[in-house]
C-alpha cells in the first residue's frame, strides 16, 4: 500500500498523554522474557560454587530477575550448565534440555562446560554444544560472577532483540535438526 493512502486517526480521548507510548509486540514480548529468566542450575562441579556466589547477596542475580531455580525443566527457560560433562552424563543433560519447554535458552558456564576445559580426555565431552544448542559461552576456570553475570546480561541482550516467533523459524528449526532433537 502507498504510504499517501495511510490516514492517520488520532487516538481516542483517555488513550493519550503521559504513560502511553507506542512500540512493537516483539519488543514487549523480549522486554518481558529477558527479565523473568528461571535458571535451572545443571552444576556438576567447581563452577557450580560461583554460581551458588553469584546467587548470594553479594552479587544478586534475583536483580535480573533470575531467583527463581528451578530444579524442573518444565518451569526453567534458562539452562546455566556448569561444570565437567562427562560423556556418560551427556544424555542426562539432552533428557534435560528436551524437557524444557519453549522458549528456552542455554548458557555454557566456565571452560569445562564449554570446551571440556583442561579434561582433554576420552571420558570428559569436550564442550556440551556437542549435543545441545549453546547461546552464550562464559569464559573461564573458573569465571567470577561477575562473569557469570555478564553471561546473563549478554543473553538477555539476545532475548530482547529475537523476535517471538523464532521459535517456529526456520533457521531455529534447522538448528535443532542439527541436534536431531525434535
Ligand atoms: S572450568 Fe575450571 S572451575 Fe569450572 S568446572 Fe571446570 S575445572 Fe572446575
Amino acid at each position: 500500500m502507498s504510504t499517501d493512502k495511510i490516514n492517520m486517526v488520532d487516538a481516542p480521548d483517555g488513550y493519550t498523554g503521559q504513560g502511553f507510548f507506542a512500540t512493537k509486540l516483539d519488543s514487549v514480548v523480549g522486554l518481558a522474557r529477558a527479565n523473568s529468566m528461571w535458571p535451572l542450575p545443571f552444576a556438576t562441579s567447581c563452577c557450580g560454587i560461583e554460581f551458588m556466589a553469584t546467587m548470594a547477596a553479594n552479587y544478586d542475580v534475583a536483580r535480573f530477575g533470575s531467583e527463581r531455580m528451578s530444579f524442573s525443566p518444565r518451569q526453567a527457560d534458562m539452562l546455566l550448565v556448569m561444570g565437567t560433562i562427562s560423556k556418560k552424563m551427556a544424555p542426562i543433560l539432552r533428557q534435560v534440555y528436551e524437557q524444557m519447554a519453549e522458549p528456552k535458552w542455554v548458557i555454557a558456564v566456565g571452560a569445562c562446560a564449554s570446551s571440556g576445559g583442561v579434561f582433554d580426555t576420552y571420558s570428559v565431552l569436550q564442550g556440551i554444544d556437542k549435543v545441545i544448542p549453546v547461546d552464550v559461552y562464559v569464559p573461564g576456570c573458573p569465571p567470577r560472577p561477575e562473569q557469570i553475570l555478564d553471561g546473563i546480561m549478554r543473553l538477555q541482550e539476545i532475548v530482547k532483540s529475537e523476535s517471538v516467533y523464532r521459535r517456529g523459524s526456520e533457521a531455529y528449526k534447522d538448528l535443532l535438526n542439527s541436534y536431531n532433537i525434535k
